[in-house]
């Protein structure tokens, strides 16, 4: 783990800046601020170098992203697999930013990048990462891999290519992945790169108010009932978390990104230790679970051992195979005997 890239990263990079001219950057499932904001800070930055650059998501993202410049232009895999696949057997190389497991983009457009794997480099600050890229920059030390594309365009000596277009969407990934600047990965360096984005003409309040303050009124309702209907507490144990079903999902004409928040505000009670989220997928008898926990809690290895998934130590997310139900009844016996 290093805070740096090594010296031979950088003569890597070089090389592939001069062999290379078609790039894809890929980034995970559900993306969420830092996903988007790494992916389209990366691609600006390599448009700005001369490159073509292409941003293939998974899935869709919340609509209040779409202050992002790029936004429009992002490839959804779900939605336009044939498009995504052109652009993928036509590219020279591939940038992999905030997973660093090809699982977390989904099983199917895993298979297809593995199938036309080209040379990568992967930007990741999550843990266990694999070895796939040729360029591994890889720290769990960062608060977002935001943070570690402006870090990356630093070495390279590429500042000059980051324009407020990039910023703005760094921004946003290291905004969000940090719930503003407030968990303990954050560090005076993480405020240095805030300044100096500032320093170059970056506006930080549009930005939190596109992110925070533009809740559609079915997102503030689905809100509100979460927390007073929906909100299982065990104060015993110390844990809390709700559940939604697909139903009650559509009764609020859920779109992607408006449970967001929920788990932290379950994990926001006094005594609660451990808080978690679930919620029925389009994907047969798949529920969507997220982890949130204070202090030593590790819910990356809770995540690991029973979630079929992972994260950080006080934020995770996984997979269960079977019911709603089956999930909660769980996550139950398993924080009681924990
Ligand atoms: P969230 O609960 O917001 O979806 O995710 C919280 C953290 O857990 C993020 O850092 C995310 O990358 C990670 N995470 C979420 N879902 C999964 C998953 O299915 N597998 C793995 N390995 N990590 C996940
Ligand atoms: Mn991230």
């Amino acid at each position: 783990m290093a805070r740096q890239l090594t010296n031979e990263q950088i003569e890597q990079v070089k090389a592939t800046m001069d062999a290379a001219q078609r790039f894809v950057i890929f980034s995970h499932q559900s993306p969420d601020g830092d996903a988007v904001g790494s992916s389209l800070g990366l691609m600006h930055i390599l448009r700005n170098l001369g490159k073509q650059a292409d941003v293939i998501l998974p899935d869709a993202l919340p609509q209040y992203y779409a202050y992002m410049s790029g936004f429009e232009e992002i490839t959804y895999f779900n939605a336009q697999p044939d498009k995504a696949l052109m652009i993928m057997q036509a590219a020279d190389h591939f940038c992999f930013l905030d997973f660093n497991h090809l699982d977390r983009m989904g099983m199917e457009l895993s298979a297809e990048v593995q199938r036309n794997m080209k040379p990568s480099w992967m930007i990741d600050h999550h843990q266990q990462p694999t070895d796939v890229a040729q360029v591994l920059f890889s720290d769990v030390t960062f608060t977002s891999t935001s943070e570690m594309v402006y870090h990356f365009a630093q070495q390279n000596h590429w500042m000059w290519a980051v324009d407020l277009s990039a910023m703005t969407a760094l921004y946003t990934g290291i905004v969000t992945d940090t719930a503003s600047f407030r968990f303990p990965v954050v560090t005076a360096e993480t405020h240095r790169i805030a300044a100096d984005m500032m320093d170059r003409g970056l506006k930080h309040a549009p930005i939190h108010q596109a992110i925070y303050d533009t809740q559609t009124e079915n997102r503030l309702r689905l809100t509100g009932y979460a927390l007073s209907e929906k909100l299982y507490v065990d104060a015993t144990h110390g844990f809390a978390f709700i559940a939604l079903s697909d139903d009650e999902l559509n009764h609020f004409h859920h779109q992607p990104g408006d449970t967001e928040g929920l788990v932290n505000q379950a994990l926001s009670m006094q005594g609660i230790q451990v808080a978690a989220f679930f919620r029925e997928t389009s994907e047969r008898d798949a529920v969507k679970c997220s982890f949130r926990s204070k202090g030593d809690w590790d819910v990356n290895a809770f995540a690991r051992a029973n979630w079929n998934g992972g994260g950080h130590k006080n934020a995770a997310g996984g997979k269960f195979i079977g019911s709603l139900d089956n999930a909660t009844a769980l996550f139950k016996q398993l924080m009681r005997q924990s």
